[in-house]
């Protein structure tokens, strides 16, 4: 399974913003955007205004980093959106938004997709009572997604039951049974990445 592998912290000075791509520390004074709020290289103070294409193509990059998506995969996101009815963009946002990593981490378990797809890789979830440890599963509406049985008593998964966080409408959850239930498709509403994914459909329809 792919997934990249370099400094995390370079690809939101790169983006000019906090992707939140680290959890706790991403909150701290020792965010390294915090301290260095410019892109990252040798010319990275110096500010180039973008082409309609550079402005694009960052926001690609931007939606691939924040899901934790590499390229092939995000292309091929974008066909199946493209093939659906509705809006390709909003239909993009919303296969990303209902990979089971990323339902993991708006469940509350792990501060960070990537704690939560690790979480996921090492098996400790289970999606209608079955065991399913790929990051990018795509999960449907009714879906009851629910934590192992030997993961429960885990010191890691007490803290996550005991700060449960703020759900999106189309999610529900039952943390001190260590559940959560796909009560809908997400809305372009519920999605609160800070994505303008039309210009990522302008960026592929060329
Ligand atoms: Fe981004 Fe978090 Fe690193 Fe800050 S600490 S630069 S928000 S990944």
């Amino acid at each position: 399974m792919a997934r990249y592998t370099e400094a995390t912290c370079r690809l939101c000075r790169r983006e000019g913003m906090k992707l939140f791509l680290k959890g706790d520390r991403c909150y701290t004074d020792k965010c390294a955007f915090t301290r260095r709020a410019y892109a990252p290289g040798q010319h990275g103070q110096s500010r180039k205004k973008l082409s309609n294409y550079g402005l694009q193509l960052r926001e690609k990059q931007k939606a691939k980093r924040i899901y934790g998506v590499l390229e092939k995969q995000f292309r091929t996101y974008y066909e199946k959106a493209d093939k659906q009815r509705g809006i390709t963009g909003e239909n993009l946002l919303r296969l990303l938004e209902m990979r089971l990593d990323n339902v993991a981490f708006r469940l509350g378990y792990g501060a960070s997709r990537t704690e939560a797809r690790q979480l996921v890789t090492h098996g400790h979830f289970l999606v209608n009572g079955s065991k399913v440890d790929i990051p990018s599963y795509k999960v449907s509406v009714d879906d009851v997604i629910t934590v192992c049985d030997s993961s429960k008593a885990t010191e890691k998964f007490k803290v996550f039951a005991e700060n449960p966080k703020t759900l999106p409408k189309w999610l529900s959850a039952s943390p001190e049974n260590f559940e959560g239930k796909i009560v809908a498709e997400p809305a372009r509403e519920d999605i609160d990445v800070p994505v303008n994914e039309t210009l990522i459909v302008e960026l592929y329809s060329k």
